[in-house]
């Protein structure tokens, strides 16, 4: 669970919370005020970025995870290995239930998902000391354990 064990590079780990980082830019969120970077590395080694996309109808609203899937996936792109999230605070905050679900049809249980905090770039250069960036490293799983999943639908039915 620490920063050290992941399943990607430590140099693709780096360039992919960069990009949720460079995502967050370009939030648009004049009503919660609170923004999110996402950024979904493919198995080609691409990177996909998202922010959240606010609306004066709330119901409309489109938060960063989902933004930067559904741009993959409407280009063709369906093959992730890890996933970033930031936002503007200082705790390693996690996608929302929502999210979670709609990256369960197109990513594995074991995909890990980097939750960085806000003051990242500081944390990384003070991490030469304690060895802790504050990034937080967890699988889909144990973000939406016992999950309901497209080969669900394939179960016999009686
Ligand atoms: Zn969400």
């Amino acid at each position: 669970m620490t920063s050290k064990t992941t399943s990607i590079s430590a140099a693709d780990r780096e360039r992919l919370i960069e990009a949720a980082i460079q995502a967050k830019q370009f939030a648009y969120s004049p009503y919660s005020k609170f923004r999110v970077g996402a950024a979904f590395l493919t198995t080609t080694g691409e990177i996909v970025k998202g922010a959240n996309i606010e609306n004066a109808s709330y119901g409309g609203t489109i938060c960063a995870e989902r933004t930067a899937i559904v741009k993959a996936v409407s280009e063709g792109i369906k093959s992730f290995v890890a996933l970033a999230v930031v936002t503007d605070v200082k705790a390693a905050l996690s996608p929302c239930g929502l999210c979670r679900q709609v990256i369960r049809e197109f990513c594995s249980l074991k995909m890990p998902i980097f939750l960085a905090p806000a003051d990242y770039f500081e944390r990384k250069a003070n991490a030469k000391e304690d060895g802790d960036d504050g990034v937080k490293e967890r699988t889909l799983e144990e973000l939406l354990p016992d999950s309901f999943g497209p080969e669900d639908l394939e179960l016999p039915r009686s």
